[in-house]
């Protein structure tokens, strides 16, 4: 299984800044922020970053210095293009600000250079307004042409401010294009993070075998954190496909409180 974030390549303006397709899109504000893993919606702040860590574990470091596409990148590239500005600490101990115009061969050197350049301890990255739901819409797609080929589509198409597709088999994957609203249709509403909520991955795979286009409201935070508390599919592998869900996190404290009761 393999989670793709969008990935068309973001267009690029004159001046190398990169600007969003869709009018229905804001333009960007900058803002700087030291390195760190939190979103800005989680602090229930009125914007965000335009490509976000969506996975509680990642942070700001790891994405410029490794690399971070998400499913925003359709519209606005890697996490290292919407940095305007780096701030380091060399291994001489000088505090360094890079942007394009001022050090610019440390600017781009330092994406993919995974800490071999310095430390980086700020970054100033492009932020949009914040929108109370995404409006995420699930479509089950059989064939591997016709999964690359949608995947393709929705990935070109702007008005898409979210492209992520989930592969179950050579055959079989589930492409989901979202949009943020400040509305949402009160019956269609699903607030997949709470810890009862089956793990997304599974969620989505229910659309799979319904074999039906399905349409969700999706708290923001909620789609962000969305692979964060089964970290994609990862938990399911360690747990070899037997904890599905945390739901099931209290049975297994039942059976450890009462193992412990026999034993000590
Ligand atoms: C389950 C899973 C799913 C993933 N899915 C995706 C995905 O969908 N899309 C995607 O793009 N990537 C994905 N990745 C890869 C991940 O985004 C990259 O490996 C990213 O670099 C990891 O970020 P991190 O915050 O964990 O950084 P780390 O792994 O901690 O660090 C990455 C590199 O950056 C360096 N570094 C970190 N912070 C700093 C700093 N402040 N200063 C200097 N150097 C620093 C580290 O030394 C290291 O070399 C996934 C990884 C996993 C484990």
């Amino acid at each position: 299984m393999k989670s793709l974030g969008g990935a068309v390549p973001a267009k690029h303006v004159s001046d190398g800044a990169i600007a969003p397709s869709s009018p229905a899109l804001a333009p960007p504000q900058h803002i700087r922020m030291i390195s760190e893993g939190s979103f800005y919606c989680d602090r229930g702040l009125p914007h965000q970053e335009t490509v976000s860590h969506e996975c509680l574990m990642l942070c700001s470091g790891g994405l410029v210095m490794g690399t971070g596409i998400e499913s925003s990148s359709n519209i606005y590239g890697l996490f290292q293009h919407i940095c305007v500005a780096f701030e380091l600490v060399l291994a001489d101990g000088s505090l360094v600000r890079c942007t394009e115009k001022e050090n610019s061969d440390l600017f781009y050197a330092v994406p993919w250079s995974c800490g071999t350049l310095g430390f980086l301890v700020a970054a100033e990255i492009r932020i949009i307004p914040a929108r109370k739901w995404v409006k995420l819409r699930y479509e089950s797609i059989r064939g591997l042409d016709a999964i690359c080929k949608k995947f393709a589509e929705e990935s070109a198409n702007k008005e898409n401010q979210f492209v992520e597709g989930l592969q179950y088999s050579r055959d079989e994957a589930v492409i989901m294009t979202g949009t943020m609203t400040d509305h949402a249709e009160p019956d269609k509403t699903n607030c997949i993070g709470y810890y009862y909520k089956p793990w997304f991955f599974r969620h989505v795979e229910g659309f799979l075998k319904l074999n039906r286009v399905a349409v969700e409201y999706i708290p923001l935070r909620h789609y962000y954190h969305r692979h964060t508390r089964s970290i994609f599919w990862e938990l399911q592998v360690h747990y070899s496909g037997k904890f599905h869900s945390t739901a099931q996190l209290p049975n297994y404290l039942l059976i450890f409180f009462i193992f412990c009761l026999f034993v000590f």
